[in-house]
C-alpha cells in the first residue's frame, strides 16, 4: 500500500518537514532541567507544545481538603492534608529509623512512612510536617497492616510555599492537580509550566480559533487561555479556559473533516442516473417483500445522489437486520445500468461470502451473465478474499479487471494493488468501523473518477459520535424493522442460581427440538493464555463483578469461590455442553476467529441446515450473518461485552418468523451496576438509546473506535456526549470557513493546527498498520 512519506520519530510521532516552528516545537529540556525532562518523558510530554496541552486533572483549594476516603489502593494521588502527627522511631530488626505520619482530612487518616538511615536523617521532615500544617501530598496508595500508606511520599506544605506564595498574592488562587506519576510530583509540573508559560509571547502560538468565533461564543485567545488554564486566579478563569480548549479541539477537528469532505467532492464522479427496464428494475420485480418507507425514503436519496458528479459520501446506519444491504445492492444495480461497476468491502471473509450468498440469491438468474438463461440485464458478482486458489482468483481478477462483473465482493484483498476495477463507480463499505479512511481512499484510488461510496453500519451511533468519527459523511438512518420480524426478547440470568441455570438448558432443549438453532456466545477462545484470544470483547472496568465461579460451575450449577473467575471459553463450553445431560443427542459446533476461513464456512454451513443446531462461537458472529431459523442467543459472561456489541450481538436471533430469545448469563452480583448496566440491555431495544448509554459508560477513546484513535487523541478536553453544542457550531463556522477559503490562507494558526492533527493521525494510522 502507497504509505505517505512522512517523517516518523523512533517514537511514532510524526513531525512536519521542518518541525513546528517557534517555541512550541522545541524540546522541554531546553527549558527544564535533566531529570524533570526525563520524566515529563514518561509522561509522553517533550515538546513545550506537549507540556502546555498538559491540562490540570482538576482544581484545588488550600481550605478543602480532599476526602481521604476514595483513595484506592495501587492508585496514585495527589491529595490536600492536614498533618495530624509525626512520630520518628528506631527500626526494631535492623539499623535504622522510620518516621510515621499521619495526615486527615477531618474524618479519614492516611499514614505516611520514610525509612532513614539514622534518626538524623529524617528530622528535616519532621520539622516541615509540623502538627496541624496543611500541604500536597503525592504517591501511589499502598497498604501495611490493613491501613493505607503512602510511602516516601512527596509533599509540599503550604508554610514551605507562603513565602513564595504570599509575595505573589497568590495564597487563594484555585491549585491545578496534575496528572502526575511517582517520578514527578504535580507541583514539579506547575513550575515546569509557569517556565515556560513566562517566556511565551502571543507570537509564538497559533490561533486555531478565528477572530469572530472566538467573540461570537465569548473565548478567550490562545495565549490569555493557557495562562488561566493553568495558572487561574479564580475558578472562572479555568472553566473559561477549558471552554475554549473545547471549542478548539472541536474546531480543528471539524476543519479537518471539512476538508476532507471538500478534497472528496472536488475532483467529480461519474454521474450514474438510474435506467428503466435495466437491472435494478429488474431487481425490484423479484424481489420477495415491499421495501419498507425507510429503504425507500433513503434509496431515493442515494438514487439522486448517484446521478450527479458530486461524489456521494453517505453513512448509512440501521440495526442488523433493518435492510441495509438491500439499500446497497439496489445503489450498486443502479451504477451498473450506468455502465459502471460496483465494490462491496466486508471486515471478514465469512462476512465477504455471505454477501456474495445474499446477493447471489437475491439476483437469481440476474447474477448469471455469460450462463445459460441469464436474464437480459445480467451481470456476474465476484468473490476477492485473501484465502483463495490462485486460480480462482486469477479468473476474479480478470472478471473485475474486465468490467464483465459488476459486482466485485471481498474483504481487504480488494484493497491490493492487483485489483483493477476500471469502471468502478460505487464503493460500499461494510461495518466502516473496521476500516480506516486511509483504506477507503486505497479503493478509491483504482478509479479513473471519483467513485461514490456508500458506509454501512450496524452499530447505531450517536449523532455527535457521527459528527466527530464519520465527520465528512453525510448520514442515513433506517429505524424500523421490515414488518413481519417477530423481535428478540432478553433475560438476565444469574449465574449463581442453579435453578435459573437448568432452566436455561431445558430452554435450549425446547428450541432445538421445535426445530431452531441456538447461538452460545463466549467472550473467548481458550481459557489459558491470555488477552489475545478475546475477541473483541469491550474492555470495561470489572471491578464490581465479584467472583461467583468458574464457566464449569455456571454450566452444572453450584456457587464457586474461585478469587478470580476465568471467563467463559469456547474451548471449555464446548466439550461441557457436548456432555451435559439435559442437551443428551443435540450436536455441539463451534466457530471462533482461529479456524480456518474453511472451517469457519463448513460450520456456518452446518449450523444453518441444522446439522449442529447449537454453535458455541465468539463475537466472529456478531456482524452481518444470517441464520433465519436462530431463534436463541446465550451470552456466557455478558457482562464482558459493551451494550452496543450485545445489542449487536442479539440481533442475529429473531431474524424469521419466529421470536427471538437473548438469555444474558452473568455471575455478576444482582446489585451491582454491572447488572444494572445487563438490565438495562434487556429492557431496551433501542440501539440508538443503548448506544449512548454505552458512551456515558466508557472512555471517549474505546467510543471513537481504533480507527479513530490519531484523532481521539487530540480530544483532551471536549466530550462527545456532553458537548454537542459545541460540535454543533464548530462544525457549522468550520464548514463555512472552508468552503470560503478552502486552503485556510486567512487562519494560519488553524492551518498549522490541522496539518499537526491531520499527521498524528497518518502516524497513528502507521503504527497500526
Ligand atoms: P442489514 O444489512 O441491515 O442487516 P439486510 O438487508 O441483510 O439487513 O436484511 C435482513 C433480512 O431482511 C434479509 O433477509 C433481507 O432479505 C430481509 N429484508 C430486507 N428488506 C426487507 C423488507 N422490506 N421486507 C421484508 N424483508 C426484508
Ligand atoms: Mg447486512
Amino acid at each position: 500500500m502507497g504509505e505517505p512519506a512522512r517523517a516518523v520519530s523512533p517514537d511514532g510521532r510524526a513531525s512536519l518537514p521542518g518541525g513546528p516552528r517557534g517555541m512550541l516545537g522545541q524540546s522541554v529540556d531546553r527549558h527544564v532541567g535533566a531529570r524533570t525532562a526525563k520524566a515529563l518523558g514518561k509522561l509522553g510530554i517533550r515538546t513545550v507544545a506537549d507540556l502546555l496541552r498538559h491540562y490540570p486533572r482538576r482544581y484545588a483549594s488550600r481550605g478543602r481538603l480532599s476526602t481521604l476516603r476514595e483513595l484506592r489502593l495501587g492508585e496514585h494521588v495527589t491529595v490536600i492534608a492536614q498533618v495530624a502527627s509525626a512520630d520518628i522511631r528506631p527500626m526494631r530488626a535492623k539499623r535504622g529509623a522510620i518516621l510515621t505520619a499521619t495526615i486527615t482530612d477531618g474524618t479519614d487518616r492516611l499514614t505516611l512512612t520514610f525509612f532513614g538511615k539514622h534518626r538524623g536523617s529524617l528530622e528535616y521532615h519532621q520539622r516541615r510536617l509540623r502538627t496541624g500544617a496543611t500541604g500536597m501530598f503525592t504517591g501511589t496508595v499502598g497498604a501495611y497492616r490493613g491501613s493505607r500508606q503512602l510511602t516516601h511520599p512527596n509533599y509540599e506544605t503550604f508554610d514551605d510555599l507562603d513565602d513564595e506564595h504570599e509575595a505573589l498574592g497568590r495564597a487563594e488562587w484555585p491549585i491545578p492537580i496534575y496528572p502526575a506519576s511517582q517520578a514527578i510530583s504535580s507541583w514539579t509540573i506547575q513550575r515546569a509550566i509557569a517556565v515556560v508559560l513566562e517566556h511565551l509571547d502571543a507570537a509564538d502560538l497559533p490561533e486555531a480559533l478565528p477572530a469572530d468565533y472566538r467573540r461570537a461564543h465569548g473565548l478567550p485567545d490562545a495565549l490569555t487561555a493557557l495562562r488561566w488554564i493553568h495558572e487561574p486566579h479564580g475558578d472562572e478563569d479555568w472553566k473559561r479556559a477549558q471552554k475554549r480548549f473545547r471549542h478548539e479541539e472541536a474546531f480543528v477537528l471539524q476543519t479537518v473533516l471539512a476538508q476532507r469532505r471538500a478534497a472528496a467532492l472536488a475532483s467529480p464522479a461519474v454521474a450514474r442516473p438510474p435506467r428503466s427496464d435495466g437491472i435494478r428494475d429488474a431487481f425490484d420485480a423479484r424481489l420477495p417483500f415491499e421495501l419498507t418507507a425507510g429503504q425507500q425514503e433513503v434509496g431515493r436519496v442515494v438514487e439522486e445522489e448517484l446521478a450527479g458528479t458530486v461524489p456521494m459520501m453517505r453513512l448509512l446506519q440501521g440495526e442488523v437486520g433493518s435492510g441495509k444491504t438491500v439499500v446497497a445492492l439496489r445503489a450498486m444495480l443502479q451504477v451498473i445500468d450506468a455502465g459502471g461497476q460496483a465494490a462491496l468491502l466486508a471486515p471478514t471473509e465469512v462476512l465477504a461470502q455471505q454477501h456474495l450468498r445474499t446477493v447471489l440469491d437475491l439476483l437469481g438468474p440476474l447474477a448469471e451473465a455469460g450462463m445459460l438463461g441469464a436474464a437480459d440485464q445480467a451481470t456476474r458478482a465476484v468473490l476477492l478474499t485473501g484465502s483463495m486458489s490462485a486460480g480462482a482468483r486469477r479468473e476474479a481478477l480478470a472478471a473485475a479487471a474486465s468490467g464483465e462483473a459488476g459486482l466485485v465482493i471481498g474483504t481487504h484483498a480488494l484493497l491490493s494493488e492487483v485489483v483493477q476495477i476500471p469502471e468502478l463507480g460505487l464503493v460500499v463499505v461494510d461495518e466502516q468501523h473496521r476500516f480506516g479512511v486511509e483504506q477507503r481512499d486505497a479503493l478509491r484510488a483504482k478509479a479513473a473518477a471519483t467513485p461514490h461510496l456508500l458506509v454501512m453500519t450496524a452499530t447505531p451511533i450517536p449523532r455527535t459520535v457521527a459528527m466527530t468519527s464519520f465527520g465528512d459523511l453525510e448520514t442515513s438512518t433506517l429505524r424500523e424493522l421490515p414488518r413481519g420480524r417477530a423481535g428478540v426478547s432478553t433475560t438476565v440470568v444469574p449465574a449463581h442460581l442453579p435453578r435459573w441455570i437448568e432452566r436455561t438448558w431445558e430452554r435450549l432443549r425446547q428450541e432445538v427440538d421445535k426445530g431452531g438453532r441456538v447461538y452460545v456466545v463466549c467472550p473467548r477462545i481458550s481459557s489459558s493464555g491470555s488477552g489475545d484470544d478475546v475477541e473483541e470483547v469491550a474492555d470495561l472496568d470489572d471491578e464490581d463483578v465479584e467472583a461467583y465461579g468458574s464457566a464449569e460451575q455456571v454450566i452444572f450449577g453450584g456457587t464457586g469461590s474461585a478469587d478470580r473467575r476465568t471467563m467463559a471459553s469456547v474451548e471449555d463450553v464446548l466439550p461441557m455442553l457436548r456432555e451435559l445431560p439435559a442437551l443428551e443427542g443435540i450436536p455441539v459446533g463451534q466457530m471462533h476467529g482461529r479456524m480456518t476461513p474453511e472451517e469457519k464456512d463448513a460450520a456456518m454451513a452446518d449450523f444453518a441446515t441444522g446439522r449442529t443446531p447449537v454453535l458455541v462461537c465468539t463475537t466472529v458472529i456478531e456482524v452481518g450473518v444470517d441464520v433465519p431459523e436462530a431463534t436463541m442467543m446465550l451470552i456466557m459472561d455478558a457482562d464482558r461485552f459493551g451494550l452496543s456489541q450485545l445489542h449487536q450481538l442479539r440481533g442475529r436471533v429473531g431474524r424469521g418468523s419466529e421470536p427471538g430469545v437473548c438469555l444474558a448469563v452473568t455471575a455478576a452480583p444482582p446489585e451491582s451496576t454491572t447488572f444494572e448496566r445487563l438490565s438495562a440491555f434487556a429492557e431496551s431495544t433501542d440501539g440508538f438509546a443503548l448506544a449512548e448509554l454505552d458512551l456515558k459508560l466508557r472512555r471517549e477513546g474505546d467510543v471513537l473506535g481504533a480507527s479513530q484513535s490519531g484523532r481521539s487523541s487530540s480530544l483532551r478536553l471536549l466530550r462527545v456526549l456532553t458537548d454537542a453544542d459545541v460540535i454543533d457550531a464548530a462544525r457549522t463556522a468550520a464548514r463555512d470557513l472552508v468552503a470560503r477559503d478552502p486552503e485556510l490562507t486567512s487562519e494560519p494558526g488553524l492551518a498549522q493546527m490541522v496539518a499537526e492533527s491531520v499527521d498524528e493521525e497518518s502516524a497513528a494510522y502507521l503504527e497500526r498498520a
